[in-house]
């Protein structure tokens, strides 16, 4: 089967493939981000229990399904298994099934589908480690400028919109790290805005990233102190929001300048 007679195929099969390819890099994705900060190799390493050790079979890692199954808990010895390694590879899928939807099959696509897996693990690490791995930014580096040379961005809009990433990026953390003598962004999130830029490629969609970064980091705030029981010291989690929206201005560049001109009153291009 060529390319041409794989896109003729019923656009439900084609999700479906793009669902199991994306489930398939979110099992990757928990096992990187159990390995990164371990400094574990990725590879040859075979994927064991971190509570029994027991090496895992074919059973206990179908993504999604191994957990529902086996409700939530190791098969070998029971200790219970984060709800976060389904919620990751779903993450991945759904974000594979977005991209798909917006960019359809080309090299964008698949350069998209390593960016929104990079996204993810890194967004994954940061929950549990409070820290994202310099290797991953160079990850996302060079994607970024992957994307720059695939959609041969207009150099003068991208240098306004790197110089808008840089600033804000400078801007929000100087102000919340010298006015509110509090910690609560850091400079990761500031490597992920300034990287984030070389995907966003003009001025107005990168304003519109971050906007809609800040609306959905005050919107998670107060699940995420739920959630994760730290109460009020529970810091904003803008890794997670700016993740969201980068996903949503990726795939939804013409609405999201839509949204943003009406708030404005007036049209954007
Ligand atoms: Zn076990």
């Amino acid at each position: 089967m060529n390319t041409t007679d794989f896109l003729q195929l019923p656009p439900e099969l084609l999700f479906a493939f793009v669902l199991l390819f994306g489930l398939i890099f979110g099992s990757f994705v928990t096992m990187a981000c159990h390995r990164i900060p371990l400094k574990q190799d990725l590879i040859c390493k075979r994927s064991h229990c971190t509570a029994c050790h027991h090496p895992l079979g074919v059973l206990d890692l179908i993504p999604v399904f191994s957990w529902v199954f086996s409700l939530g808990k190791c098969r070998h010895c029971k200790v219970p298994i984060s709800f976060r390694y389904p919620l990751i590879e779903l993450s991945v899928a759904l974000g594979f099934c977005f991209i798909f939807a917006s960019h359809g099959f080309s090299f964008l696509t698949l350069l998209l589908f390593l960016t929104w897996t990079c996204l993810i693990t890194m967004v994954a690490i940061d929950i549990c480690h409070d820290h994202i791995p310099k290797s991953l930014f160079a990850t996302l580096l060079l994607l970024g400028l992957g994307y720059v040379f695939l959609t041969k961005a207009e150099p003068i809009p991208l240098l306004i919109t790197i110089a808008i990433g840089l600033g804000m990026g400078t801007y929000i953390y100087a102000s919340v790290r010298i006015i509110k003598k509090s910690n609560a962004f850091d400079y990761d999130d500031m490597y992920l805005i300034i990287i984030s830029s070389l995907f966003m490629t003009t001025p107005a969609i990168m304003i519109a990233f971050l906007l809609l970064a800040s609306v959905i980091g005050v919107v998670l705030w107060p699940i995420f102190r739920f959630v994760g029981h730290h109460g009020t010291s529970t810091p904003m989690p803008f890794s997670e929001a700016l993740t969201a929206s980068f996903l949503i201005c990726i795939t939804n560049a013409d609405n999201v300048l839509k949204l943003l001109g009406m708030w404005m009153e007036q049209p954007l291009a």
